[in-house]
């Protein structure tokens, strides 16, 4: 009898957790993801404020599974799924929606920014979401700094150097505190007509006190250490217009030409495609073993899922989403293998941490709150544990103890491809040209599956 084949759509932290779960499952997996790396969200600011280098937190999904021989991995974006036909369609550089069937589908696909409404502002204040977003973040302090030093009118160094940040959640709170250190400290002897330590930081939030989903204490804490950091907090206000020029906030406008969106999160498409029930965020109304209503060979996990626990909707975190993938993927392997079903899931909350500068976090686990430099510790050891592999963690502790001792960063480089030629290389078609067009992904694979010989095999 032929295997079952799971298809999982997402290598964050759900979709691979999920794909770790089955490695022992007589089935065919095969991961389908847009991006051919799994990425460490929780330190993309680091990577946005020069700490750390793109590869530092990035991690190719093909080469954490490459031990997986019965796991395919597949760059590709899925674009719709099929719920009759059982299959997920899946276009890539070259082909437009080619079916893959399943027997079990996992989607994973996480969030994207949202600007509740105002998408105009979109190309002014980027968000970070992906390493080509920190990086291009990167790009946009980096040079608005380089502007300014280049620029002899002292009148206009105010505008370039002040930096906005709308949304005070862990993202916006976490990049005004590394940016504080790195104007403040490390870039300080750098510059010569402009003093970077002379910077203005502002933190907008239309809640009224910074990190909302901490308990009061810390988020008091984490406000005193933004101020004592020179970072502007302004609470309560909403942020009316954002343009070439800088922000209206509270009726007021602040000049500047850097302006970062850190607030709100809108969910991948998945409940669009599966044409079910979604929360009012969007994210996909899940039973409680994670399955969608009515399909329970579809499940929803991570951040695109709305799993509610104790009466509220558990938080679009990494925890969340590693245990759900973990759950779902060991469901499916009892319910392949014939073994007792789990329970249904519960969410097992560790707690919550957020860095604000150097040396200083805030932590919440259950009744225990801690702020300063043991909370940073305990921080940066568990962010450590949680990397994809251990080159990545040696590599991350080691640039930390670097950048501590010698205030020097991972990249201060401005990588812009702006006025490079077009890369005119010739190169192996990723898809076999001569395959048929809708023609299901099976009959593209070689015979023997697995992550080496796809890579080898020029097909999707
Ligand atoms: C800047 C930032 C900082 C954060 N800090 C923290 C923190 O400190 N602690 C914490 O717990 N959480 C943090 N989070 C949240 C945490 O990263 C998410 O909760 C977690 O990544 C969710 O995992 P996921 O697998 O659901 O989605 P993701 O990790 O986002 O993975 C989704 C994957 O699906 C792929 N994908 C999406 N759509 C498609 C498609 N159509 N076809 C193919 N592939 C697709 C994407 O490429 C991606 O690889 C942070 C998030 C951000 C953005």
């Amino acid at each position: 009898m032929s295997q079952p084949r799971i298809i999982i759509v997402g290598g964050g932290f759900a979709g691979l957790a999920a794909a770790k779960a089955l490695r022992s499952t007589p089935a065919k997996i095969i991961l389908i993801d847009r991006s051919n790396h799994h990425l460490f969200q929780p330190l993309l600011y680091q990577v946005a404020t020069s700490v750390l280098t793109p590869g530092q937190i990035g991690t190719p999904i093909r080469g954490i599974l490459r031990k997986q021989k019965d796991t395919t991995v597949i760059l590709g974006e899925v674009t719709g799924v099929d719920k009759a036909r059982k299959c997920v369609f899946v276009s890539n550089a070259d082909r437009q929606n080619v079916p893959v069937s399943y027997n079990y589908l996992i989607l994973a696909t996480g969030v994207s920014h949202s600007y509740f409404g105002h998408n105009e502002f979109a190309q002014y204040a980027p968000g970070l979401k992906t390493l080509a977003d920190a990086v291009a973040v990167r790009n946009k302090f980096l040079q608005t700094l380089e502007q300014a030093e280049a620029e002899e009118d002292p009148r206009r160094h105010r505008d370039l150097m002040t930096f906005i940040l709308v949304g005070a959640g862990p993202t916006g709170t976490e990049m005004a505190g590394a940016l504080a250190v790195l104007v403040r400290g490390m870039l300080k002897s750098e510059f010569r007509r402009i003093d970077p330590a002379s910077a203005r930081i502002v933190l907008v939030d239309m809640a009224p006190r910074v990190l909302p989903s901490f308990s009061e204490d810390l988020s008091k804490a984490a406000n005193e250490r933004l101020k004592r950091l020179g970072v502007e907090v302004r609470l309560g206000q909403s942020v009316d217009q954002i343009d070439a020029d800088g922000i209206v906030v509270g009726g007021e406008r602040i000049a500047s030409k850097t302006v970062i969106w850190t607030a709100g999160v809108a969910p991948s498409p998945a409940g669009h495609w599966l044409q079910t029930q979604t929360d009012r965020a969007g994210r996909v109304r899940v039973e409680s073993d994670l399955s969608v209503p009515g399909q329970s060979e579809i499940f929803v996990v991570g951040d695109t899922a709305s799993f509610d626990q104790g009466g509220k909707p558990l938080p679009g975190v990494a925890q969340v989403a590693i245990q759900q993938g973990r759950y779902v993927g060991k469901l499916i392997h009892n319910r392949i293998t014939g073994g007792s079903l789990p329970e249904l899931f519960r969410y097992s909350d560790k707690g919550s941490m957020a860095v604000v500068g150097k040396g200083f976090a805030v932590l919440q686990s259950g009744k225990v709150h801690r702020s300063g430099l043991g909370a940073w510790l305990v921080w940066a050891a568990v962010h450590l544990q949680f990397l994809a592999t251990s080159s990545l963690r040696l590599s991350v502790f080691l640039q930390w103890i670097w950048t501590g001792l010698t205030r020097q960063r991972g990249s201060l480089l401005i990588v812009d491809h702006h006025g490079s030629k077009p890369d005119t290389r010739v190169t192996e078609p990723a898809v076999n040209a001569a395959a048929p067009h809708k023609q299901d992904l099976p009959e593209l694979l070689p015979k023997s599956s697995g992550s080496r010989a796809m890579s080898g095999s020029g097909q999707l």
